[in-house]
């Protein structure tokens, strides 16, 4: 779970984060949507601190993340990322770059992180290409070897960072049946994304962020089908 109080954050003299509160509680599937530099990535990238808040108190899983005497590196194994960009390692195959941090992070036998490994690359409908190298793979099955590699580490979260806008359209759909099917068997996840089909079927909370503010949250059907706000009825007519 995640609990997000009174978040800001400022690049230079630039607030990109203006007060952001967020609980997303365990197994909850909450998408965030928003116009293009309302900082919704900064947002995602503050909670395991790839960004360092300017303000405010990000509690994971029990553990304030803003403290300074918080071990990051404990809670962020915990923490799953998936960008728009896959960050695969070119030079391994797709098992070697399933097993590598499960063996140096978690120090996992080979033989447990292979089994592991082998196991995500099913659930992600790869089974079989262990041997491939990520050049070898289209961008779909790339970005479905880089959710498979964060799920082999055993994350209790998921953050993804629009992980279809770089992929052609038709490699798209395979991608979100993936987050679907995690988000059916109760992983807790936050999901910035413009697909708002996936949002308004597989979201429990869509958050409509704006200029650094949530300007509206609740189910997807009264934020997506019936929103309250003009600058989220503006959005919504844009990219729907
Ligand atoms: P997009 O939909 O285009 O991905 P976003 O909602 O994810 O947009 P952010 O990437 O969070 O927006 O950026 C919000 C604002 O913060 C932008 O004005 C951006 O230029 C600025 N910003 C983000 N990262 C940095 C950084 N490291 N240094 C300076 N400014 C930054
Ligand atoms: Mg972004």
């Amino acid at each position: 779970a995640i609990s997000i109080n009174g978040l800001k954050k400022n690049f230079g003299a630039l607030e990109v984060l203006k007060g952001i509160d967020l609980d997303v509680a365990a197994g909850e599937v909450v998408c965030i949507i928003g116009p293009s530099g309302s900082g919704k990535s900064t947002l995602l990238r503050c909670v395991n601190l790839l960004e360092q808040p300017t303000a405010g108190t990000i509690v994971v899983n029990g553990a304030d993340v803003t403290d300074p005497d918080c071990e990051i590196d404990v809670v962020r194994r915990h923490i799953g990322m998936v960008f728009q960009q896959f960050n695969l390692f070119s030079h391994l195959n797709v098992l070697d770059n399933l097993t590598v941090a499960q063996r140096k992070v978690l120090r996992r036998s080979k033989s447990e992180a292979e089994q592991v490994a082998r196991k995500n690359l099913e659930r992600v409908g790869l089974a079989g290409r262990e041997a491939s190298f990520p050049a070898q793979l289209s961008g779909g099955q790339q970005q479905r070897v880089a959710i498979a590699r964060s799920l082999s580490m055993s994350p209790s979260l998921m953050l993804f960072d629009e992980p279809t806008s770089a992929l052609d359209p038709e490699l798209v759909g395979d991608v979100l049946a993936v987050m679907r099917s995690l988000a059916d068997e109760g992983m807790t996840m936050m999901v910035v994304t413009h697909e708002m089909a996936f949002a308004r079927d597989v979201a429990d909370r869509v958050v409509f962020m704006d200029d650094g503010f949530i300007v509206e949250q609740g189910g997807p059907h009264q934020v997506i089908g019936d929103p309250q706000h003009e600058r989220t009825k503006t959005f919504l007519s844009r990219v729907l």
